[in-house]
């Protein structure tokens, strides 16, 4: 069954009973080639252990199950639950789906159970808008065993995640991300693409997860360091960064061993440059 149709969405959903829940993010894929798309970002191998969070009626699940070994997927709707039994479940027993939310549930725990020894797995989802940022970060932040993360987004957030410093996209999100992964935008996505039709654009994006960081610095002061910058955004670097508990001539001191000037702000550094001012002011604070 074919589901990347609306005439077919729509007949599924009208048998269960079932609406588009505009407040849990539920726009559905209905473009093939979207979907050939997200495919081909995440490459996955036969013995591929898949996460998909969100899989809606199973559009793009079924796709997943076909590629690779296992796809775990955890959804929130109850009624997508029993309906992804049929669409999915009945044909993919590689499939298993977790009535959940993916904001809540125990991703360690429910990986481990399902990854072969040694092995991490691939993140593919079309996201509910709502919880991009917070999912996208728990995914990036809990130190999971993850290889990639291939995600459908709003497209003003796609353009923050690969942002490069000094405009206005560039932030908190866009260093987070970079610290974690290699981002790659691979597509844009007009609203045509779903139904219902969500109010913005979207584009797919594809993360490979580092195995090392790309800038030595404690993780934990490195992150405090950016909050802070970019917490005052309008304000001086030196200014903000006292927010971390820092005389100002410490800050500035800090700033200028790493060969920044004081009044630059904060989304204009680099990820390196975060590092040292990082490196810089942990090691003058003893
Ligand atoms: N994968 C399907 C597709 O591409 O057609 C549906 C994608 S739709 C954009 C987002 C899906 O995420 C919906 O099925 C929605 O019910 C589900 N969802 C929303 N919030 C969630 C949460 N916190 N945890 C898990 N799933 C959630």
């Amino acid at each position: 069954m074919d589901l990347a149709s609306p005439g077919v969405l729509k007949a599924i959903m009208a048998r269960h009973g079932l609406r588009p829940q505009h407040r849990l993010g539920q726009n559905f894929l209905i473009d093939g080639r979207v979907l050939d798309a997200i495919l081909a970002a995440a490459a996955l191998a036969p013995d591929d252990v898949v996460l998909e969070i969100g899989p809606g009626l199973g559009t793009l699940t079924q796709r997943l199950a076909a590629a690779a070994g296992r796809v775990l997927c955890i959804e929130l709707d109850r009624g997508l639950v029993e309906v992804l039994r049929e669409t999915v479940v009945a044909s993919y027993p590689n499939v298993d789906v977790v009535h959940g939310d993916a904001n809540r549930v125990d991703l360690h725990k429910l990986l481990s159970e399902r990854l072969p020894p040694g092995r991490k797995a691939k993140v593919v989802a079309n996201l509910p808008y709502y919880v991009t940022t917070p999912l996208v970060m728990r995914l990036l932040e809990e130190g999971l065993p993850l290889e990639s993360i291939v995600v459908m987004v709003q497209r003003e957030v796609a353009e923050r995640m690969v942002a490069p410093p000094g405009g206005k996209d560039y932030g908190a999100l866009s260093v987070a991300v970079q610290y974690y992964t290699e981002p790659a935008v691979v597509m844009r996505v007009s609203p045509a693409s779903f139904m219902p039709q969500p109010e913005v654009e979207s584009a797919v994006v594809r993360m490979r997860v580092r195995t090392e960081p790309p800038v030595a610095a404690p993780e934990r002061a490195f992150f405090r360091v950016v909050k802070a910058a970019f917490g005052q955004r309008r304000k001086s670097l030196a200014n903000a960064l006292t927010s971390l508990g820092f005389p100002k001539d410490v800050v500035q001191a800090a700033l200028l061993a790493a060969g920044i000037e004081p009044g630059r702000r904060g989304e204009s550094l680099s990820l390196e440059e975060f590092a040292a001012v990082t490196r810089n002011l942990y090691s003058a604070e003893g």
